[in-house]
């Protein structure tokens, strides 16, 4: 705390990163990045680019990706809005469409940016609680709301909701922006992008972090009707006019038309995961049904915060995050098989007592 400090900082809580220890080489499932390098097309283009032209500011308005975004989704260029990470796309659609007189909603058990993004920009919020075996029921979510945002699936749970139950809402939650967070939608959900086209208040983000394998690059997007995409432009306009870097642009671009090497690695993904999971409930473990790159897990008779912190020492990284409801789950990133061999070890030897 400093005298220096606005009154706006000295209340805040910031959100707390998964860690990016330097200490020792550890088996990294806590940040759910993707195992596997970026498309070799990426890599590529970053290196044709990296040259005397970065003297020279970017493209501002990100036409390239925008393009390339759009031709993927087979949705207009005006359709698209791009920044630097979707955690940067969300904190411009708090500014644009949540600064309202009623509150906004969103889950309890939920992605932990959206309550600092609240506090941040002073907007009210109301959280919905999660079924308790952690479905969000979209049912309970008032109409009277000044906006709705939800991961799908949801983080840290990975549970999925269908785009039946999101239509529905959408029938319904006619008077504010719907924001649906799809940050892990291609490790086994159905994307609501085809929603955008009769829903003119919904909004759908997604990021190149977690599927695409740059979580280094900083890049994300937001896909919606044009009158939403020019609320978020004003927004970013106001202030950073070139959120994205050269590189970025055309790395992220890059990466949106590789399109087989995405589903390959996407595909290895879902297939480690469905291995994981069952050697996960052979040893005892709860394991919440996931469509992300993740599994949300709890022992029968292990508490979770010891388990994390046996895991770290034998080289192990997971997430545990000590909040009400799940302070006695771990949430665990699939990584590569070999990885996830380690973890498996790893646990048996604790379990046993080894
Ligand atoms: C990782 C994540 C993001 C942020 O992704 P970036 O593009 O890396 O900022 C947004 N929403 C959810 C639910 C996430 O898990």
């Amino acid at each position: 705390m400093s005298k220096f400090w606005s009154k706006v900082i000295r209340g805040l809580a910031p959100y707390v990163p998964g860690e990016q220890p330097k200490d020792r080489k550890y088996v990294k499932l806590n940040t759910n990045e993707n195992p596997y390098p970026p498309s070799p097309a990426v890599l590529e283009v970053i290196r044709e680019h990296t040259g005397q032209d970065l003297r020279l500011y970017p493209d501002p308005n990100g036409d390239i990706l925008k393009t390339a975004v759009a031709s993927c989704y087979q949705v207009d260029k005006n359709n698209v809005f791009v920044g630097n990470g979707s955690d940067e796309v969300l904190a411009f659609t708090f500014i644009a469409f949540f600064k309202q007189e009623k509150p906004i909603l969103y889950p309890d058990i939920t992605y932990s940016f959206y309550p600092v993004y609240s506090k941040l920009f002073e907007i009210e919020a109301l959280t919905i609680p999660l079924t308790t075996d952690f479905q969000i029921n979209l049912d309970d979510y008032p109409a009277e709301n000044g906006g709705v945002i939800f991961p799908n699936p949801n983080a840290p749970t990975g549970r999925l909701l269908n785009l039946e139950q999101i239509e529905s809402l959408l029938k319904r939650n006619t008077a504010s922006v719907v924001v649906v967070d799809e940050a892990y939608v291609d490790f086994g959900g159905v994307s609501c992008i085809p929603l955008v086209e009769n829903y003119p208040n919904l909004l759908v983000c997604q990021t190149l972090s977690k599927a695409r394998s740059l979580a280094g690059m900083r890049i994300g997007y937001a896909i919606g009707a044009p009158e939403l995409i020019d609320g978020l432009e004003r927004a970013k306009n106001c202030f950073n006019s070139y959120t994205l870097s050269r590189l970025a642009q055309v790395a992220g671009t890059a990466a949106m038309n590789d399109r087989l090497y995405f589903e390959t690695t996407c595909q290895a993904i879902i297939a480690t995961r469905e291995w994981v999971v069952r050697e996960l409930e052979q040893l005892d473990f709860e394991v919440v049904p996931s469509a992300a790159n993740f599994v949300f897990i709890r022992h029968y008779n292990r508490k979770a915060g010891e388990l994390f912190c046996e895991l770290r020492q034998r080289g192990v990284l997971v997430r545990y995050f000590n909040l009400p409801r799940i302070d006695n789950h771990l949430r665990v990133t699939i990584g590569t098989d070999d990885e996830m061999k380690e973890l498996i070890k790893q646990l048996k030897a604790i379990l046993s007592g080894g």
